[in-house]
C-alpha cells in the first residue's frame, strides 16, 4: 500500500523535536568539512552530496526551528541570515554565478533531520522542476 509506507516514512521521519545529529556536528563530536562558520550560522558539506557542490547550512542553535513549516517570528532574523549565508557559501565555492537552495520542510518533502537547514546545491547544470 502506498498509502501506509508513506506513513510509515512520516513516522519515522516525524518532527518530534528531539536532539539530531546536526547537534554532534555543531559540537564538533562528529567531523564535517566546514565551508562557513560565525557565531550563529555553521555550514558544511552534505555527506551524501547530490552535485559537485552540496552544502547544508544550518543554525547553530536550533531555538525550536525543526523545519520551516513551524518557523515562527522570532526566527525571521534567523532565517535572513542563513539565507546570505548561503550566498557566502556560493562564493566560496566558486558557484556564486548559479547555484539553487533547497529547502525541504515536512516529511511529504523527504526532510530526514529535523533541524533546519538549507541545501546550497551547484556545480551542475540544475533540472527543473525538481522531484
Ligand atoms: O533535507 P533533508 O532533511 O533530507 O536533508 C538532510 C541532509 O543531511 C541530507 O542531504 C543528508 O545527506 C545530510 N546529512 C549529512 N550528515 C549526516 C546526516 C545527514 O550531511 N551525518
Amino acid at each position: 500500500h502506498d498509502e501506509e509506507a508513506a506513513a510509515k516514512a512520516a513516522a519515522v521521519n516525524a518532527d518530534t523535536g528531539a536532539p539530531t545529529i546536526f547537534d554532534k556536528i555543531i559540537a564538533k563530536e562528529i567531523p564535517s568539512a566546514i565551508v562557513y562558520e560565525d557565531d550563529k550560522v555553521l555550514a558544511f558539506k552534505d555527506i551524501n552530496p547530490q552535485a559537485p557542490v552540496h552544502v547544508l547550512v544550518i543554525p547553530k542553535f536550533r531555538d525550536g526551528l525543526t523545519e520551516l513549516g513551524k518557523a515562527e517570528p522570532r526566527h525571521e532574523e534567523i532565517l535572513g541570515q542563513l539565507l546570505y549565508a548561503a550566498r557566502i557559501v556560493a562564493e566560496k565555492e566558486g558557484i556564486v554565478d548559479g547555484f539553487r537552495v533547497v529547502i525541504n520542510s515536512g516529511a511529504s518533502a523527504c526532510q530526514s533531520v529535523y533541524h533546519f537547514h538549507l541545501h546550497v546545491i551547484g556545480g551542475r547544470q540544475m533540472k527543473w522542476p525538481p522531484g
